[in-house]
């Protein structure tokens, strides 16, 4: 079984000092034997990159820029940037992005195409919400294949899936082990079909992901590792979680 990844999405939280102290923690709970990477507001990138320079833990962006080239475009951030900061993940299309900014597959594509010109890992996130959930599993699946259309045009690059039922962002709610067993298996079978059989394809799981969960989740070999919110705001128990990713290496 290949090495678990963990990302920490801190989302917009968290102040400049706040963050320090975090990763301090971070650097002791989260240490050694896992793939760790955290993803600080942009505003803190900068001064997260320096702390974290020389260490194994890697820096990941919550979003890019579309435009791929410098120009005029107030307010964006390029990928060209992100990685000059030396970013090595990218989160794409999480469900807030495509929510409150109505990003859709014509605009996501052409960020998950800027962060790989770049050289870094976009990590590219899909899931449903609990109506589709609660619709069937013939919605939800075609729910989740329309978003991992977009994919398609990556054959031979390298990028991450996060599985991320919407229903189980942010609420408690965890997906059970044979949900997210269910949909890890849909989406590597629906990639595989897409690029050949040769392809490497992680996905790592997001939703509520907590301590006392993660040796369960972290247990089914369809779940390259996970994507973790809420609960990478806590050291200890973002620790906890990599300390559970570590297990099943
Ligand atoms: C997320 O927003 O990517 C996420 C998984 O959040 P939480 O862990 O808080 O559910």
């Amino acid at each position: 079984m290949a090495d678990k990844l963990v990302i920490g999405n801190w989302k917009m939280n968290g102040r400049l000092a706040t963050s320090q102290v975090l990763l301090e923690a971070l650097s002791v709970s989260c240490a050694g034997g896992v793939q760790v990477a955290v993803a600080p507001p942009l505003a803190y990138l900068a001064a997260v990159s320096s702390v974290l320079a020389g260490g194994s833990m890697m820096l990941a962006a919550q979003d890019v820029s579309a435009f791929a080239v410098d120009g005029a475009y107030t307010g964006e951030v390029s990928a060209a940037m992100l990685a000059d900061l030396g970013c090595r993940y990218v989160l794409i299309g999480h469900s807030e992005r495509r929510q409150y900014f109505a990003e859709d597959n014509d605009l996501l594509l052409r960020k998950l195409q800027a962060v790989i010109a770049a050289g870094m890992v976009p990590v590219y996130c899909v899931g449903e919400t609990l109506q589709q959930r609660e619709a069937g599993i013939g919605i939800y699946q075609r729910v989740i294949g329309e978003q991992l259309a977009v994919l398609g045009a990556l054959a031979g690059k390298e990028y991450v899936v996060a599985y991320e039922p919407i229903w189980a962002i942010g609420t408690g709610r965890v997906a059970s082990i044979g949900q997210i067993d269910e949909v890890h298996q849909y989406i590597r079978d629906t990639l595989l079909q897409c690029h050949g059989a040769s392809a490497t394809i992680r996905v790592l799981y997001g939703g509520s992901v907590k301590a006392d969960n993660a040796d369960a989740i972290f247990s089914l070999k369809s779940v390259g590792g996970a994507l973790v919110g809420g609960a990478s705001l806590d050291a200890n128990g973002f620790g906890q979680i990599c300390q559970a990713a570590k297990k099943t290496v």
